[in-house]
């Protein structure tokens, strides 16, 4: 059982005020939605649990099982549990899918898995997720579509097994076909009762596909309402625009 507690979490970029004070606890078998606006820092929210260097952390706790994430490198987030979609965005030439995702795997478990044991856990992946098998040999993130980066990303989910996975669905253009394979590949990964999901998204859809157990909408930089699957709904049908207008 693990839990990732978020308290009053304040982050800038650039000397702007982002976060101002989100609070959030993300149980592992639970699966938590953001939803919001554009520009409302939910991806703010992703990059500053992730560590990356331009969020500034203004004030506020980011605790996994208990340890404060905001002391460690981004390797030793990894290590402790957390998975971020966008961890690694970077291309990297002459690095292959299949080679990047073993020294992940490698980094976390703080050993080289067998390569055995290994490629056998990637070609069920790949075969579960439909991705070709040729994809294992293509440099990582060299002209990927938008489906295979996400794909990809999923890949990288099932085979380093974290404890709280946070996705940033980007608002790029799936389509319906690579929208459900990854909504499939959330539900087979969170199935296992193992790991919390932080899902952040901007439209509804991909929750037709993932229920979420808890909704929550952000505005503004905070956590304006909460509730279950059915806030969903609600904003499907109603869009955010009750939400701006409080906030403008
Ligand atoms: P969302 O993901 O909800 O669309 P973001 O977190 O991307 O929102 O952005 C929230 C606000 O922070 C926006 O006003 C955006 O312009 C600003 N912001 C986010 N990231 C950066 C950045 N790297 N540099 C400058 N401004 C940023
Ligand atoms: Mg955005
Ligand atoms: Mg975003």
């Amino acid at each position: 059982m693990s839990i990732l507690e978020i308290r009053d979490l304040q982050v800038a970029v650039e000397d702007k005020e982002i976060l101002r004070g989100v609070n959030l606890t993300v149980k592992s078998g639970q699966t938590h939605a953001i939803m919001g606006p554009n520009g409302s820092g939910k991806s703010t929210l992703a990059y500053a649990i992730a560590g990356h260097p331009k969020y500034t952390i203004t004030g506020g706790q980011v605790l996994l099982d208990g340890a404060d994430l905001l002391d460690m490198s981004v390797d030793e987030r990894a290590r402790a549990g957390l998975f971020l979609a966008m961890q690694y965005p970077v291309e990297v030439p002459g690095v292959s899918v299949s080679n990047f995702l073993r020294s992940a795997v490698t980094s976390v478990r703080g050993e080289a898995p067998k390569l055995r044991e290994f490629a056998k856990d990637l070609k069920g992946g790949m075969d579960a997720l439909s991705i070709d098998p040729a994809f294992a040999q293509r440099n990582l993130n060299e002209g990927f579509s938008g489906g295979e980066k996400k794909r990809h990303e999923i890949l990288q989910m099932e085979l380093l097994k974290p404890k709280i996975a946070v996705l940033d669905e980007t608002d790029s253009g799936l389509d319906v076909d690579a929208l459900r394979v990854v909504s499939e590949g959330i539900n087979r990964f969170r199935a296992s009762g193992e790991t919390g999901v932080l899902l952040i998204t901007h439209y509804t859809r991909i929750l037709r596909y993932v229920q979420p157990d808890f909704v929550h909408v952000f505005a503004g930089g905070r956590i304006v309402e909460e509730g279950g699957p059915e806030l969903a709904e609600k904003l499907e049908a109603e869009g955010y625009e009750q939400y701006t207008k409080a906030t403008a």
